[in-house]
Parts: structure tokens; C-alpha cells; sequence
């Protein structure tokens, strides 16, 4: 017999949870590691790049990402940090910091599994430096730039209850003003949670 599918859910913008600040994972226990493995099941299946532990409705600084590695970063060369992290794809990464960043800023169009259907330039420093541990209790630290790090940027704000929408400039927060309030609108109506249909 077919067994069921499993539907996924990720909170929305509205939810109280995306506001807080996360805490910090005590040790890397089999739940944590469990959770790790749906939340990467979860980030698939609504076909993202990453996903932050309090988007699955958990306060807790556990990410998982999946970057592409695109022809154009390879092409320039990874740093030690980013060949172990393209590796490691898809990766669960525990207690991540941001722990440096470049002067250099560079504008991206970003959305978020939490902010359906809205896109919108976000600035944001180049490159980073970076710490976390992975569910094998090593450590990874190093440098990278690209989409890793615009990733790993995003992906840390959502630990200290931040969305992309509250980096916009003036400009492009007016640009979608109307959108996120039809959006929290239909949010409160389904308990700020989508769930995959697949
Ligand atoms: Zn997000």
C-alpha cells in the first residue's frame, strides 16, 4: 500500500513566533537532529533554498539550507568554507552566527517561504564571516560571499525575529505595502501557516 504523504507547513508573516529571538540549542540531541531531517524535508518541499527553525514553528536557532552553486561562483573561486558548505548541501546548520561583514553591500531581489508570492531588493553586505555547529558537533567557520551568504544572512535574521521586508529601503517597503496587507489579511483568515499541497 502507498504510504500517505506527508503535508508540510511553514508559518507566515503575522505568526508571533517569526517575531521572537530564538534560543540558542542546548546539544545536538536525536529530536534536535529528527527536526533537522523534517525541516530539510519541509524546505524541499515548498522548493526553497532555506529554511529558519521558527518558519517550522520552532524558537530555536536551527537553519537548514540548500544553495545552488552556480556556474558563476564557481567559477571564481570557494573559499575553504564555501567548497565544505556546497558539499554539505542540503545542511543543517546549529547555533549559526553571522560573525563579521564586509563593508561592500550588494543588492539582491529576495523572498521568503514566510512572505509568499512577494519579492523585493534587499541590501546587504557582501560577504561574510560565519560560525555553526553542524549535527555532528563539529564546527564550520570561514568566509563566503554569493548567494550562500546573502542565504546564510536571511536565514540568521529569521533566529533574531527578523524578515526581509524589514530591510527594505522606504521605497521598496511602499512597493509592497498593499501586497503584505492583503497578506497578513489571508494569513490571519488560515492561521498564518501554508501548507504544501504536495
Ligand atoms: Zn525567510
Amino acid at each position: 500500500m502507498l504510504k500517505a504523504r506527508k503535508k508540510y507547513e511553514v508559518r507566515t508573516a503575522g505568526d508571533r513566533v517569526l517575531n521572537l529571538t530564538a534560543a540558542p540549542v542546548g546539544a545536538v540531541t536525536p529530536e534536535i537532529r529528527e527536526m533537522a531531517e523534517d525541516m530539510i524535508r519541509c524546505m524541499d518541499a515548498f522548493d526553497g533554498i532555506g529554511l529558519a527553525a521558527p518558519q517550522y514553528g520552532v524558537s530555536l536557532r536551527l537553519i537548514v539550507v540548500d544553495v545552488p552553486l552556480s556556474e558563476e561562483e564557481a567559477a571564481k573561486g570557494l573559499t575553504e568554507f564555501e567548497a565544505r558548505m556546497y558539499d554539505a548541501m542540503p545542511v543543517a546548520l546549529v547555533n549559526p552566527e553571522v560573525t563579521g561583514r564586509s563593508d561592500a553591500v550588494c543588492e539582491r531581489e529576495e523572498g521568503c517561504l514566510s512572505v509568499p508570492q512577494i519579492w523585493a531588493p534587499v541590501v546587504r553586505p557582501e560577504r561574510i564571516a560565519f560560525r555553526a555547529q553542524l549535527l555532528d558537533g563539529s564546527v564550520v567557520e570561514g568566509e563566503c560571499g554569493g548567494l550562500l551568504a546573502r542565504c546564510l544572512q536571511h536565514e540568521t535574521d529569521h533566529l533574531d525575529g527578523i524578515l526581509f521586508t524589514d530591510r527594505l529601503s522606504p521605497a521598496a517597503g511602499e512597493r509592497i505595502a498593499g501586497q503584505m496587507r492583503r497578506l497578513l489579511e489571508t494569513g490571519s483568515r488560515c492561521n498564518y501557516r501554508r501548507v504544501t499541497r504536495k
